[in-house]
Protein backbone atom coordinates (compact mmCIF):
# COMPACT_ATOMS: atom_id res chain seq x y z
CA UNK A 1 0.00 0.00 0.00
CA UNK A 2 0.78 3.49 -0.49
CA UNK A 3 0.53 5.35 2.92
CA UNK A 4 0.03 9.03 3.97
CA UNK A 5 1.22 8.98 7.71
CA UNK A 6 0.12 12.60 9.03
CA UNK A 7 2.16 12.88 12.23
CA UNK A 8 4.29 9.80 11.15
CA UNK A 9 7.71 11.90 13.25
CA UNK A 10 5.72 11.54 16.38
CA UNK A 11 5.85 8.94 19.30
CA UNK A 12 3.53 6.30 17.85
CA UNK A 13 3.51 7.58 13.90
CA UNK A 14 7.21 6.87 13.50
CA UNK A 15 6.95 3.23 14.87
CA UNK A 16 4.18 2.72 12.69
CA UNK A 17 6.14 4.15 9.44
CA UNK A 18 8.93 1.55 11.11
CA UNK A 19 6.54 -1.59 11.07
CA UNK A 20 4.85 -0.55 7.32
CA UNK A 21 8.58 -0.45 6.08
CA UNK A 22 9.37 -4.13 7.50
CA UNK A 23 6.20 -5.11 5.83
CA UNK A 24 7.01 -3.34 2.14
CA UNK A 25 4.41 -0.62 2.27
CA UNK A 26 5.67 2.94 1.28
CA UNK A 27 4.71 5.76 3.31
CA UNK A 28 4.95 9.69 3.04
CA UNK A 29 5.33 11.53 6.04
CA UNK A 30 3.84 15.14 7.21
CA UNK A 31 4.26 16.71 10.02
CA UNK A 32 4.99 20.13 10.99
CA UNK A 33 7.15 18.90 14.03
CA UNK A 34 5.47 20.46 16.57
CA UNK A 35 6.20 17.55 18.96
CA UNK A 36 7.80 15.39 16.62
CA UNK A 37 11.20 14.40 15.43
CA UNK A 38 12.45 14.74 12.20
CA UNK A 39 15.12 12.03 13.23
CA UNK A 40 12.35 9.90 14.08
CA UNK A 41 11.11 10.17 10.55
CA UNK A 42 13.44 7.12 8.80
CA UNK A 43 11.38 4.93 6.52
CA UNK A 44 9.25 7.48 4.99
CA UNK A 45 9.22 10.68 2.31
CA UNK A 46 9.30 13.16 4.63
CA UNK A 47 7.05 16.97 4.22
CA UNK A 48 7.02 19.54 6.02
CA UNK A 49 3.23 21.13 6.24
CA UNK A 50 0.69 21.79 9.12
CA UNK A 51 -3.02 20.37 9.04
CA UNK A 52 -4.58 23.24 10.01
CA UNK A 53 -3.14 24.92 5.98
CA UNK A 54 -6.29 22.63 4.24
CA UNK A 55 -4.46 23.90 1.32
CA UNK A 56 -1.27 22.11 1.96
CA UNK A 57 -2.84 19.22 2.43
CA UNK A 58 -4.99 19.41 -0.98
CA UNK A 59 -1.76 19.89 -2.37
CA UNK A 60 0.12 17.19 -0.76
CA UNK A 61 -2.51 14.59 -1.65
CA UNK A 62 -2.51 15.93 -5.50
CA UNK A 63 0.82 16.25 -5.92
CA UNK A 64 1.99 13.00 -4.01
CA UNK A 65 -1.30 10.72 -4.02
CA UNK A 66 -2.67 9.29 -4.89
CA UNK A 67 -2.77 7.12 -1.63
CA UNK A 68 -4.14 3.71 -0.79
CA UNK A 69 -4.82 4.86 3.01
CA UNK A 70 -4.44 7.87 5.28
CA UNK A 71 -3.17 7.56 8.91
CA UNK A 72 -3.65 10.10 10.99
CA UNK A 73 -1.80 11.10 14.31
CA UNK A 74 -1.13 14.95 13.84
CA UNK A 75 -2.91 15.99 17.54
CA UNK A 76 -2.83 17.18 21.01
CA UNK A 77 -3.06 14.66 23.43
CA UNK A 78 -2.55 15.70 27.12
CA UNK A 79 -5.48 15.56 29.60
CA UNK A 80 -3.98 18.39 31.98
CA UNK A 81 -3.20 20.53 29.12
CA UNK A 82 -6.64 19.89 27.23
CA UNK A 83 -7.76 21.45 30.86
CA UNK A 84 -5.90 24.20 31.14
CA UNK A 85 -6.57 24.99 27.20
CA UNK A 86 -9.00 23.79 25.37
CA UNK A 87 -8.97 25.98 22.56
CA UNK A 88 -5.61 24.24 21.49
CA UNK A 89 -7.00 20.62 21.46
CA UNK A 90 -10.77 22.08 19.90
CA UNK A 91 -7.99 23.74 16.93
CA UNK A 92 -6.00 20.92 16.36
CA UNK A 93 -7.71 18.31 16.74
CA UNK A 94 -11.06 19.26 15.26
CA UNK A 95 -10.30 21.71 12.99
CA UNK A 96 -7.02 19.75 11.91
CA UNK A 97 -9.03 16.50 11.17
CA UNK A 98 -11.80 18.78 9.38
CA UNK A 99 -9.36 20.15 6.70
CA UNK A 100 -7.85 16.69 6.29
CA UNK A 101 -11.25 15.16 5.92
CA UNK A 102 -12.37 17.93 3.38
CA UNK A 103 -8.94 17.57 1.60
CA UNK A 104 -9.55 14.02 1.06
CA UNK A 105 -12.79 14.79 -0.47
CA UNK A 106 -11.57 16.94 -2.56
CA UNK A 107 -9.11 15.26 -4.24
CA UNK A 108 -11.11 11.71 -3.85
CA UNK A 109 -8.93 9.88 -1.09
CA UNK A 110 -11.70 8.06 0.86
CA UNK A 111 -9.83 5.36 3.37
CA UNK A 112 -8.70 7.20 7.06
CA UNK A 113 -6.99 4.86 10.08
CA UNK A 114 -7.63 7.55 13.05
CA UNK A 115 -5.79 8.11 15.80
CA UNK A 116 -8.16 8.32 18.63
CA UNK A 117 -8.17 6.91 22.99
CA UNK A 118 -9.73 5.71 25.54
CA UNK A 119 -10.59 9.17 27.07
CA UNK A 120 -13.30 9.68 24.74
CA UNK A 121 -15.04 6.94 27.27
CA UNK A 122 -14.82 9.09 30.25
CA UNK A 123 -15.59 7.65 33.50
CA UNK A 124 -15.65 3.62 33.40
CA UNK A 125 -19.13 2.13 33.92
CA UNK A 126 -17.97 -0.91 34.20
CA UNK A 127 -14.50 -3.31 34.46
CA UNK A 128 -13.61 -3.79 31.26
CA UNK A 129 -14.07 -0.74 28.50
CA UNK A 130 -15.69 -2.35 24.94
CA UNK A 131 -16.88 -0.45 22.18
CA UNK A 132 -20.21 -0.32 23.12
CA UNK A 133 -19.32 1.26 26.67
CA UNK A 134 -21.03 5.10 26.82
CA UNK A 135 -19.09 7.68 25.30
CA UNK A 136 -18.81 10.42 28.41
CA UNK A 137 -15.31 12.27 28.05
CA UNK A 138 -14.37 14.20 31.17
CA UNK A 139 -11.81 16.06 29.47
CA UNK A 140 -11.54 18.50 26.83
CA UNK A 141 -8.97 15.74 25.03
CA UNK A 142 -11.05 13.39 25.11
CA UNK A 143 -14.28 15.53 24.04
CA UNK A 144 -12.14 16.38 20.57
CA UNK A 145 -11.75 13.24 20.03
CA UNK A 146 -15.13 11.66 20.29
CA UNK A 147 -16.52 15.04 18.12
CA UNK A 148 -14.06 13.48 15.12
CA UNK A 149 -15.42 10.33 15.66
CA UNK A 150 -18.57 11.42 15.54
CA UNK A 151 -17.63 13.71 12.27
CA UNK A 152 -16.47 10.39 10.68
CA UNK A 153 -19.60 8.41 10.86
CA UNK A 154 -21.38 11.72 8.92
CA UNK A 155 -18.66 11.54 6.37
CA UNK A 156 -19.02 8.20 5.68
CA UNK A 157 -22.18 8.53 5.26
CA UNK A 158 -22.47 11.68 3.26
CA UNK A 159 -19.40 11.79 1.46
CA UNK A 160 -18.35 7.52 1.68
CA UNK A 161 -14.96 8.51 3.38
CA UNK A 162 -14.28 4.81 5.02
CA UNK A 163 -12.68 5.18 8.45
CA UNK A 164 -11.68 2.99 11.35
CA UNK A 165 -11.13 4.83 14.68
CA UNK A 166 -8.16 3.33 17.13
CA UNK A 167 -9.02 3.95 20.56
CA UNK A 168 -5.70 3.36 21.97
CA UNK A 169 -5.46 2.83 25.91
CA UNK A 170 -2.18 3.64 27.45
CA UNK A 171 0.43 3.96 24.64
CA UNK A 172 3.96 2.78 25.88
CA UNK A 173 7.27 0.76 25.30
CA UNK A 174 9.81 1.19 22.28
CA UNK A 175 10.80 -0.41 18.89
CA UNK A 176 12.88 -2.91 20.35
CA UNK A 177 16.16 -2.35 18.40
CA UNK A 178 16.41 0.98 19.58
CA UNK A 179 16.31 3.31 16.76
CA UNK A 180 13.13 4.82 17.50
CA UNK A 181 11.34 5.56 21.24
CA UNK A 182 9.33 7.71 23.39
CA UNK A 183 10.56 11.37 23.10
CA UNK A 184 8.44 14.19 24.21
CA UNK A 185 8.75 17.53 25.92
CA UNK A 186 7.58 18.07 28.57
CA UNK A 187 7.32 14.23 29.38
CA UNK A 188 4.23 13.92 31.25
CA UNK A 189 3.81 10.06 30.59
CA UNK A 190 3.89 7.60 33.41
CA UNK A 191 6.91 5.27 32.12
CA UNK A 192 9.63 7.77 30.62
CA UNK A 193 9.00 9.69 33.47
CA UNK A 194 9.73 6.42 35.68
CA UNK A 195 12.74 5.50 34.07
CA UNK A 196 14.22 9.04 33.35
CA UNK A 197 14.05 9.49 37.24
CA UNK A 198 16.10 6.41 37.82
CA UNK A 199 18.51 7.29 34.83
CA UNK A 200 18.84 10.94 36.19
CA UNK A 201 19.56 9.47 39.51
CA UNK A 202 17.65 11.83 41.40
CA UNK A 203 15.69 10.34 44.18
CA UNK A 204 12.14 11.89 44.89
CA UNK A 205 12.20 13.18 41.21
CA UNK A 206 9.40 11.27 40.50
CA UNK A 207 6.11 12.37 41.44
CA UNK A 208 2.71 10.06 41.51
CA UNK A 209 -0.29 12.07 41.20
CA UNK A 210 -3.23 11.35 43.96
CA UNK A 211 -3.22 8.29 46.11
CA UNK A 212 -6.73 8.43 47.25
CA UNK A 213 -8.16 7.21 44.20
CA UNK A 214 -11.21 4.10 44.47
CA UNK A 215 -8.54 1.39 43.80
CA UNK A 216 -6.82 -1.07 45.82
CA UNK A 217 -3.51 0.75 46.20
CA UNK A 218 -5.28 4.37 45.81
CA UNK A 219 -3.26 4.67 42.33
CA UNK A 220 -4.75 5.28 39.08
CA UNK A 221 -5.01 2.10 36.67
CA UNK A 222 -4.01 1.97 33.27
CA UNK A 223 -4.03 -0.41 30.43
CA UNK A 224 -0.40 -0.24 29.02
CA UNK A 225 -0.22 -1.05 25.50
CA UNK A 226 3.17 -1.49 23.36
CA UNK A 227 3.58 1.04 20.56
CA UNK A 228 4.42 -2.09 18.43
CA UNK A 229 1.08 -3.56 18.68
CA UNK A 230 -0.17 -0.19 17.76
CA UNK A 231 1.40 -0.41 14.86
CA UNK A 232 0.31 -3.78 13.63
CA UNK A 233 -3.31 -2.84 14.74
CA UNK A 234 -2.85 0.34 12.09
CA UNK A 235 -2.29 -2.14 9.11
CA UNK A 236 -4.37 -4.76 10.00
CA UNK A 237 -7.24 -1.80 9.99
CA UNK A 238 -5.67 -0.31 6.64
CA UNK A 239 -6.10 -3.93 4.91
CA UNK A 240 -9.49 -3.86 6.61
CA UNK A 241 -10.58 -0.38 4.74
CA UNK A 242 -9.46 -2.01 1.31
CA UNK A 243 -12.35 -3.90 1.34
CA UNK A 244 -14.65 -2.76 4.00
CA UNK A 245 -16.94 0.28 3.98
CA UNK A 246 -18.13 1.76 7.23
CA UNK A 247 -17.01 3.87 10.28
CA UNK A 248 -15.58 1.94 12.67
CA UNK A 249 -13.92 2.32 15.75
CA UNK A 250 -11.56 -0.34 17.96
CA UNK A 251 -10.20 -0.23 21.49
CA UNK A 252 -6.88 -1.12 22.14
CA UNK A 253 -5.26 -2.57 25.45
CA UNK A 254 -4.19 -5.95 26.82
CA UNK A 255 -6.96 -6.49 29.15
CA UNK A 256 -4.98 -5.84 31.99
CA UNK A 257 -4.64 -3.20 34.34
CA UNK A 258 -1.78 -1.52 36.22
CA UNK A 259 -2.08 0.83 38.67
CA UNK A 260 0.71 4.09 39.32
CA UNK A 261 2.82 1.82 41.97
CA UNK A 262 2.15 -1.41 40.08
CA UNK A 263 4.47 0.23 36.66
CA UNK A 264 7.12 1.68 39.58
CA UNK A 265 7.40 -1.83 40.64
CA UNK A 266 7.56 -3.07 37.88
CA UNK A 267 10.24 -0.50 36.15
CA UNK A 268 12.19 -1.36 39.31
CA UNK A 269 12.26 -5.15 38.68
CA UNK A 270 13.56 -4.44 35.18
CA UNK A 271 16.04 -1.60 36.16
CA UNK A 272 16.91 -3.59 39.44
CA UNK A 273 16.78 -0.94 41.61
CA UNK A 274 14.16 0.50 43.55
CA UNK A 275 12.66 3.28 42.54
CA UNK A 276 12.03 6.62 44.99
CA UNK A 277 8.78 8.71 44.43
CA UNK A 278 6.95 11.32 46.06
CA UNK A 279 2.89 11.47 46.50
CA UNK A 280 1.55 14.81 44.84
CA UNK A 281 -1.85 16.22 44.73
CA UNK A 282 -4.00 14.27 41.53
CA UNK A 283 -3.71 15.37 38.19
CA UNK A 284 -7.05 16.88 37.02
CA UNK A 285 -9.35 15.04 34.57
CA UNK A 286 -7.51 11.90 35.51
CA UNK A 287 -10.33 8.62 35.68
CA UNK A 288 -9.47 6.29 38.44
CA UNK A 289 -9.76 3.11 36.02
CA UNK A 290 -9.43 2.83 32.46
CA UNK A 291 -8.82 -1.23 31.32
CA UNK A 292 -9.86 -2.35 27.92
CA UNK A 293 -11.72 -5.48 26.64
CA UNK A 294 -10.46 -5.40 23.06
CA UNK A 295 -11.95 -8.68 21.70
CA UNK A 296 -13.30 -7.21 19.04
CA UNK A 297 -10.12 -6.23 17.65
CA UNK A 298 -9.21 -9.84 18.01
CA UNK A 299 -12.40 -10.55 16.26
CA UNK A 300 -12.90 -8.51 13.16
CA UNK A 301 -9.32 -6.97 12.34
CA UNK A 302 -7.62 -10.31 13.22
CA UNK A 303 -5.50 -7.91 15.81
CA UNK A 304 -3.34 -9.80 19.07
CA UNK A 305 -0.99 -7.97 20.80
CA UNK A 306 2.45 -9.67 21.41
CA UNK A 307 3.98 -7.67 24.73
CA UNK A 308 1.18 -8.68 27.19
CA UNK A 309 3.47 -8.90 29.75
CA UNK A 310 3.90 -5.15 31.47
CA UNK A 311 7.75 -5.63 32.48
CA UNK A 312 8.75 -6.76 28.65
CA UNK A 313 6.89 -3.63 27.58
CA UNK A 314 8.83 -1.28 30.32
CA UNK A 315 12.30 -2.90 29.15
CA UNK A 316 12.13 -1.95 25.22
CA UNK A 317 11.33 1.61 27.14
CA UNK A 318 14.45 1.35 29.73
CA UNK A 319 16.22 0.26 26.24
CA UNK A 320 16.05 3.27 24.58
CA UNK A 321 16.00 5.79 27.24
CA UNK A 322 19.61 4.41 28.53
CA UNK A 323 20.45 5.13 24.49
CA UNK A 324 18.04 7.95 23.40
CA UNK A 325 19.18 8.86 19.64
CA UNK A 326 17.39 11.93 19.84
N1 LIG B 1 1.24 9.65 36.40
C1 LIG B 1 1.98 9.84 37.55
N2 LIG B 1 3.19 10.46 37.46
C2 LIG B 1 3.72 10.88 36.27
C3 LIG B 1 2.97 10.68 35.09
C4 LIG B 1 1.73 10.06 35.21
O1 LIG B 1 1.52 9.48 38.64
O2 LIG B 1 4.83 11.43 36.26
C5 LIG B 1 -0.06 8.96 36.46
C6 LIG B 1 -1.22 9.74 35.87
O3 LIG B 1 -1.81 10.58 36.82
C7 LIG B 1 -2.14 8.58 35.41
C8 LIG B 1 -1.17 7.48 35.02
O4 LIG B 1 0.06 7.79 35.68
O5 LIG B 1 -2.90 8.14 36.51
C9 LIG B 1 -0.92 7.41 33.53
O6 LIG B 1 -0.63 8.71 33.06
P1 LIG B 1 -0.03 9.01 31.62
O7 LIG B 1 0.22 10.50 31.54
O8 LIG B 1 1.15 8.11 31.37
O9 LIG B 1 -1.17 8.57 30.61
P2 LIG B 1 -2.71 9.01 30.48
O10 LIG B 1 -3.48 7.99 31.29
O11 LIG B 1 -2.87 10.40 30.95
O12 LIG B 1 -2.96 8.89 29.02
Amino acid sequence: MKILVLGGAGYIGSHICKALSQQSHHSVVVDNLSTGHREAVRWSRFIEADILDRDSLIRILQDEGPFDLIMHFCAKSLVGESMQNPALYYRNNVVGTLNLLDAMVATGHDKLVFSSTAAVFGMPEKELIDEQHSRLPINPYGQSKKMIEDVLGDYHDAYGVKSVALRYFNACGADPDGEIGERHEPETHLIPNILKSAIAGKTAELKVFGDKYPTPDGTCIRDYIHVNDLASAHILAGEYLQTHAGASAFNLGNGNGFSVLQVIEAAGNVIGRDIAYTVEAPRAGDPPILVSDARQAGEILGWQPVYTDIESIIATAWHWHQNETF
